[in-house]
């Protein structure tokens, strides 16, 4: 149950990208008949993207994962002189690379949150300056699940003429995107948290919109994106495209979720973020008077993986800073575990993890109480 750590690969992902890993090697950049099996394959991945997010094929560039692509649409915009918004509870991807931005001198805010982890579009408005070139908002919240208002923050953008970039790597495949409905200029989307493989995401750049390449290299991606493409990846991530437009959705995965929350009421414990919209897979809980990497070492010795704080920082022992963005103290932040269902997640697993943490819990409370 830690699924926006990583996901399953699907059968039909495995098997779309098994000929391009043993038979089909070609490189897409190579004239040769092998160069033009793989630049078809590529081609096809890029349109299975392209109706996934509701663009054109040519707005999807291929990368090496949410984290370039976040990189790619912050580095690639931002330039001396300008202005930069942001929030405090974005993945490190967007906060560490603004945070470089403001080291070269480009100015930056940062904008907190409510309770609930959710950025206002009105505190989104008033940042904005007349040096304004960028506002970067995630569209699910990986730690909590909470949606931020993109659509109104894309509409805001747009009146004032300022280029918008939508973290969306925790939303695909749980919720629909449509980049035209959020307004969007950039979206950044990752393989391996929609079930396809690990190593391989996209950057939507809407037509028009200029992008300053961050490697320097060939003229792959028009140009937006140097470096011989990953064919296997990106056949894997056109496939789990694919996959998630057909998908069950997220009717299925809000039941179990809300059967997790509720089958766990009894313990002591609050659903961070819990009043919010959110993904319908993720459920962050405070439990009183546990400590949540504790509790995580228990649950995975008795075989459930779930973590505490986002999987990307676990081996740090800082709180979460979404959980602190939230007003959550260093503490109550501790005691908080992350719960992540996936496609493949049943009702018996949900009912054996509840089983499982309602005895860890009480275990680790006793243990604790044992130690003060
Ligand atoms: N953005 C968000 C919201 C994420 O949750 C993650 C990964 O956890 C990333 C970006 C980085 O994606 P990747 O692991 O593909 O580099």
């Amino acid at each position: 149950m830690d699924a926006n750590a990583t996901t399953p690969l699907l059968p039909e992902v495995a098997e779309a990208m098994r000929p391009f890993l043993l038979e089909q090697f070609g490189n897409a950049s190579s004239i040769h008949q092998e160069g033009q099996l793989a630049r078809a394959a590529v081609e096809r991945a890029r349109g299975s993207v392209a109706r996934f997010l509701g663009c054109r094929p040519a707005e999807v560039v291929f990368t090496s994962g949410g984290t370039e692509s976040d990189n790619l649409a912050i580095f690639g915009s931002a330039k001396q002189g300008d202005h930069v918004i942001t929030t405090a509870v974005e993945h490190h991807a967007v906060l560490q690379a603004v945070a470089r931005l403001a080291e070269r001198g480009i100015s930056v805010d940062v904008l907190p949150v409510d309770r609930q982890g959710v950025v206002s579009g009105e505190d989104v408005r008033r940042a904005l300056r007349p040096d304004t070139s960028l506002i970067s908002v995630m569209m699910a919240n990986n730690e909590t699940g909470a949606l931020e208002p993109v659509q109104e923050i894309g509409c805001i953008a747009a009146e004032a003429g300022v280029r918008f970039h939508v973290d969306a790597v925790q939303a695909a495949g749980k919720i629909p995107i449509s980049v035209d409905s959020i307004g969007c200029h950039l979206l950044s989307i990752s393989g391996h948290k929609m079930h396809g493989p690990q190593g391989v995401g996209v950057l939507f750049v809407r037509r028009g919109t200029r992008l300053e390449p961050i490697f320097a290299g060939g003229a792959h991606e028009r140009q937006r994106r140097a470096g011989t493409e990953n064919v296997a990846g990106i056949v894997g991530l056109g496939k789990a495209a694919e996959c998630a437009i057909e998908g069950e959705g997220s009717v299925r995965l809000a039941i179990l979720r809300d059967r997790l929350e509720k089958g766990l009421q009894e313990y002591s414990c609050a659903v961070n973020g819990g009043q919010a919209l959110r993904v319908p897979n993720t459920s962050n809980l405070q439990f009183d008077a546990v400590d949540g990497e504790a509790l995580v070492i228990a649950l995975d010795l008795k075989g459930l993986a779930v973590s505490s704080g986002a999987a990307c920082s676990s081996g740090a022992s800082e709180p979460s800073h979404v959980l602190e963005a939230m007003g959550l103290t260093p503490n109550q932040a501790r005691s908080s575990v992350r719960f992540s269902l996936h496609r493949q997640t049943t009702e018996e697993d949900v009912d054996r993890a509840i089983a499982l943490v309602a005895a860890q819990v009480t275990r680790v409370r006793e243990l604790s109480a044992v130690v003060r």
